[in-house]
C-alpha cells in the first residue's frame, strides 16, 4: 500500500521546483495506509498546510485513480505531540532549553508558555513589518513559506536563508516578520536585527577605539554582541559588504560561529549571491548554504491586495475603482504604491472629503512627473557618498581613481534625473567641472543601467531613497 504513495508522490515530484521539492515535500512522510485512511505525519504546522493546500490534492487525485478507490487523509504534527508531552512533564524536570534547538525539528522545543510578563521586543523591530500584515502573491509565495518555515523551526535546516529581490518588494518586511515571529514563540532567545551597514560602522568604530585605548575591550564587545551572544542574527542589505574587505572578513568569522554553533542567520541582499560584487568567493558560497528565495515584483492583484490590506491597517476608506487604478499604474514598487496611498490619504483629509478617482489619478500624474519636489543635489551627494563609503569631498573633488569617480559619475546622473538642474550647474556643484563632463557621465551610467545589473540596482535603490519624503 505503501508503494501507492511513493508512486503518487513521484508522479508529482516532476512538476515541483527542487527547492520546494526538498523544503516542503520530503519532510511529509507517510507512516501507514489501511482501510482507506492513509496516515500523514509532517514536522510541524506549517508543513502540513503548505502540503494540504499544494500538493495533497494531486496526490490523491493520483492513488484514487490507480487504486480506483477514495482515500481519507490524517495528519499527524510532530510538533505538537512534542508539546503535550512536555506539557505532562513537571517543571523544573525539562531539559536545558536555552538557545536554539540543535536539531531538524527544532520547532518542537518550543515550550508551553510560562506566567511571565512579555519580554521586551528586539527595538530594531518595527510593529508593523509582521507576517499578518505582509500580503502573499505569486511572486513571494517562495520566499514567505521560506521565511515562515524558518521562524517556525530555526536553526534546524535552512542556514542561513538568504531572501534577495528589487527594491521595495518586501524583503525587509520578511526579515522583520522572522525576528517577531521567533520572538513571539521563545522570549528568552537573543534576536538581532540589524542592518548590514550598522554592522560595518559598528566594526569601524570598535576598531578605532581599540586602536586609541590601545587594545581594550570594545572588538571583544562587538565580538560578543554579534558572534557569541545571538541566538539569531538577521542581518538586512548584505550587498553592502561589497568591497569592504575588513569587514566582509570580521563577517565571515561571525557566519562561521553563529553557524557552528547552530544560531539561525537570516540575509537579505538586493543581488544573488553569485552575482554580489566585491565579495570574497568563501563568503558568497556561505550564503548559498541554506535556502535562496527570491522576492519579486507583485502582479496586479497582489498590488491591488496590498493597497486594500495597507488602507484597512491605516483606516482608510480606499473605493476599489481607485485602488485598481492606483495598482495599474505603479507597477515596480511596493514601497511606492505604499507612499502614494498614504499621500492620496493625507490629501482627501485634508480636503474633508472621500478618496476619489479623480483624487487618484492626481496621484498618479504627480508621482509620475518624475523630479521630487525639494529634492536637492547636496542631498544626492550626500547619499551616494553614504553609500559608496566615499568622502564628500573627495565625490565633489578631483580625484581620478574609479573609487570615486564612478560614484560621482552616479551622483551625476540622478542629480541630473532627479532635480531640476542643468548640465552647467550640476558641474558647478562638483568642483567647477565643465557641462560635457557631465553630459558624458550621464550618458555613461545610462549606458550602464542597461548592461550591467549590479549598477542598474545600485542607481534603483538610491533613487528609491532619494524619492522617499
Ligand atoms: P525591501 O526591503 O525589499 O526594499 P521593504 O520590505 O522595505 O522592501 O518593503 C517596502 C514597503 O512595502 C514596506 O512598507 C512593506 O511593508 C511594503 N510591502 C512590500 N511587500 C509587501 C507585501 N507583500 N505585503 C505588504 N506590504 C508589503
Ligand atoms: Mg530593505
Amino acid at each position: 500500500m505503501l508503494d501507492l504513495w511513493t508512486e503518487a508522490v513521484r508522479s508529482i515530484e516532476p512538476l515541483v521546483k527542487p527547492a520546494h521539492r526538498d523544503l516542503w515535500l520530503r519532510p511529509i512522510e507517510c507512516v501507514g495506509i489501511d482501510d482507506g485512511r492513509i496516515r500523514l505525519r509532517a514536522p510541524n504546522r506549517y508543513h502540513k498546510e503548505w502540503f494540504e493546500d499544494n500538493f495533497l490534492p494531486s496526490i490523491l487525485k493520483d492513488m484514487e485513480s490507480r487504486a480506483q478507490r477514495a482515500f481519507k487523509v490524517d495528519f499527524e504534527v510532530l510538533e505538537d505531540q512534542a508539546q503535550q508531552a512536555k506539557e505532562q512533564v513537571p517543571q523544573g524536570q525539562q531539559r536545558d532549553q536555552s538557545g536554539p534547538s540543535r536539531l531538524p525539528g527544532a520547532a518542537s522545543d518550543r515550550r508551553p508558555s510560562p506566567p511571565q510578563p512579555p519580554a521586551a521586543r528586539p527595538p530594531q523591530l518595527v510593529e508593523r513589518y509582521t507576517f499578518d500584515k505582509f500580503v502573499v502573491g505569486p511572486t513571494n509565495q517562495f520566499a514567505h513559506a521560506a521565511a515562515r518555515m524558518v521562524a517556525e523551526a530555526p536553526a534546524s535546516r535552512w542556514n542561513p536563508l538568504f531572501i534577495y529581490g528589487g527594491v521595495g518588494l518586501g524583503k525587509t518586511h520578511l526579515l522583520q516578520a522572522i525576528g517577531h515571529e521567533i520572538h513571539l514563540q521563545h522570549p528568552e532567545w537573543a534576536v538581532c536585527f540589524i542592518t548590514c551597514e550598522k554592522f560595518v560602522t559598528d566594526f569601524i568604530g570598535s576598531m578605532m577605539s581599540q586602536k586609541r585605548s590601545s587594545g581594550g575591550s570594545s572588538m571583544e564587545e562587538f565580538r560578543t554582541r554579534y558572534r557569541t551572544a545571538p541566538d539569531v542574527l538577521i542581518v538586512d542589505d548584505i550587498q553592502f559588504l561589497s568591497n569592504k574587505d575588513s569587514s566582509q572578513d570580521e563577517f565571515f568569522h561571525t557566519f562561521n560561529a553563529l553557524h557552528y554553533a547552530h544560531k539561525q542567520i537570516v540575509l537579505a541582499s538586493d543581488k544573488l549571491p553569485a552575482e554580489l560584487p566585491g565579495v570574497e568567493d568563501r563568503l558568497r558560497s556561505r550564503f548559498t548554504w541554506g535556502l535562496i528565495a527570491e522576492v519579486e515584483t507583485p502582479d496586479l492583484e497582489t498590488r491591488v491586495a496590498i493597497l486594500k490590506r495597507k488602507a484597512e491597517l491605516d483606516k482608510v476608506i480606499l473605493p476599489d475603482e481607485a485602488a485598481l487604478y492606483l495598482a495599474a499604474h505603479i507597477k515596480s514598487n511596493v514601497r511606492e504604491l505604499e507612499g502614494a496611498l498614504l499621500r492620496l490619504a493625507a490629501r482627501a483629509s485634508f480636503q474633508g472629503e472621500a478618496i476619489t478617482m479623480e483624487l487618484a489619478r492626481e496621484a498618479v500624474s504627480k508621482l509620475m512627473a518624475s523630479a521630487p519636489s525639494g529634492l536637492t543635489i547636496e542631498a544626492v551627494q550626500r547619499e551616494v557618498a553614504a553609500y559608496f563609503d566615499v568622502k564628500l569631498h573627495d565625490l565633489k573633488g578631483p580625484k581620478r581613481h574609479r573609487a570615486v569617480a564612478h560614484p560621482r559619475m552616479i551622483a551625476m546622473y540622478l542629480a541630473r534625473k532627479l532635480t531640476n538642474m542643468s548640465y552647467p550647474e550640476i558641474g558647478s556643484r562638483f568642483g567647477g567641472k565643465d557641462h560635457s563632463t557631465v553630459i558624458s557621465a550621464v550618458r555613461k551610467i545610462e549606458r550602464l543601467c542597461g548592461e550591467d545589473p549590479s549598477v542598474r540596482s545600485v542607481v534603483g535603490t538610491l533613487e528609491s531613497h532619494l524619492r522617499q519624503p
